[in-house]
């Protein structure tokens, strides 16, 4: 090895789900939403030649937006280039302590990737056997607790007296619930407004699953106004102008479309209960979905099999080969129509 390259930091990256470049596929395997952003999206305009300019560094229409949206104030919502970049931003921020952070073992792989590269130490801490967090794990001294609500890739919810009984454990360390999926969990699951009460609780959202707006890269967190100055102390430490112009505007239009919103999240959660009927009357064991995916397994046949058949097929799903989920496929939701040619796909398989 060359002696530059001994100085070299090496990481190990995290491994996104596979985009294929082969077209008419039915897509299931990154959780991205079949129908697309609001039409108001599209006519967000933006003049072109204010490109020429540097976008706002504190994303001010955006997080007054998403403020209003929330009924808070500007000065508790971060935005970044999609919630890998406000997590990790957090992660910057809150996790500096010689106690382990705390996550469970089987959760969103990214979380171990940011702690091994920012030399975070962390613990993770096993899940069930039917793959529950176990709140009474969590009350030990720590330096800090991360984990999604939903989960994933298992799609289990956890409740806010769950949640509040985490915070009372813990007020010596920052807890951040990555609410990813959480808006196709049933109403009232969201612990977004409990970061008035608990100072140290930080709530991370992204447009890119309920929004449909993955290729734009648009995330925020919502906590107290203390978490979030640190948080931008750091964001301008690093990298002052990480949102785009156009992506501040498309953001503000999607909030601005409430009802397509409603509509399209209402119809993914509709598709999953037929779903997720149709395929356990098949024999298939799923276990109970707040998200829009679901996260299941077929007796008998080795669920990496059933990936690789499917991708055969044209329908690709993510398969995890990883202790305790190699039983599992994570199954993204689409359309009604995509939904049934899986099923006539797993009809012929099986
Ligand atoms: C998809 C996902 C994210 C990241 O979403 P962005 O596209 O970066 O906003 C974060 N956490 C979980 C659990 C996810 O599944």
């Amino acid at each position: 090895m060359a002696y530059w390259e001994e100085n070299v930091r090496k990481v190990e990256p995290y491994v996104p789900g596979e985009q294929p470049k082969v077209k008419n596929i039915i897509k299931l395997n990154t959780n991205e939403n079949p129908y697309g952003p609001s039409p108001k999206v599209s006519k967000a305009v933006f003049d072109f030649d204010s490109l020429r300019k540097y976008p706002d560094p504190a994303v001010t229409l955006l997080v007054e937006k998403l403020a209003e949206y929330h009924n808070t104030t500007k000065d508790r919502v971060f935005v970044g280039v999609g919630s890998d970049d406000v997590i990790a931003m957090a992660f910057m921020t809150f996790f500096n302590s010689d106690k382990p952070v705390l996550f469970p073992d089987i959760t969103y792989s990214f979380y171990p990737v940011w702690a091994n590269m920012l030399g975070i130490k962390y613990e993770t801490i096993p899940v069930d056997k039917d793959f529950n967090i176990i709140k009474e794990d969590y009350y030990r001294e720590n330096g800090g607790i991360i984990f999604p609500n939903p989960n994933a890739p298992t799609s289990k919810l956890v409740s806010r007296d769950f949640i509040i009984d985490i915070l009372k454990a813990n007020k010596d360390s920052v807890v951040i619930i990555d609410e990813a999926y959480i808006d196709f969990a049933k109403e009232g699951s969201s612990i977004i407004d409990l970061t008035e009460e608990y100072e140290n609780l930080l709530c991370v959202r992204t447009f890119s699953k309920s929004r449909s707006l993955a290729g734009m890269r648009i995330g925020y967190a919502v906590g107290n106004a203390k978490l979030i100055k640190y948080m931008n102390d750091v964001k301008y430490s690093y990298n002052s102008y990480t949102m785009n112009t156009p992506s501040i505007l498309y953001g503000v239009a999607s909030v601005e479309d409430d009802a397509y919103f409603k509509e399209t999240v209402k119809k993914i959660v509709d598709t999953r209960e037929k779903f997720v009927k149709e395929i356990e009357s098949m024999g298939f064991i799923v276990l109970p979905s707040a998200a829009n995916f679901v996260f299941a397994k077929y007796p008998g046949r080795d669920a990496v099999d059933i990936f690789d058949e499917a991708k055969k097929n044209g329908i690709y799903f993510r398969y995890f080969d990883q202790d305790r989920i190699r039983d599992y496929l994570r199954i993204t939701i689409g359309t009604d129509e995509e939904m049934d040619k899986v099923i006539d796909f797993f009809k012929s398989y099986l």
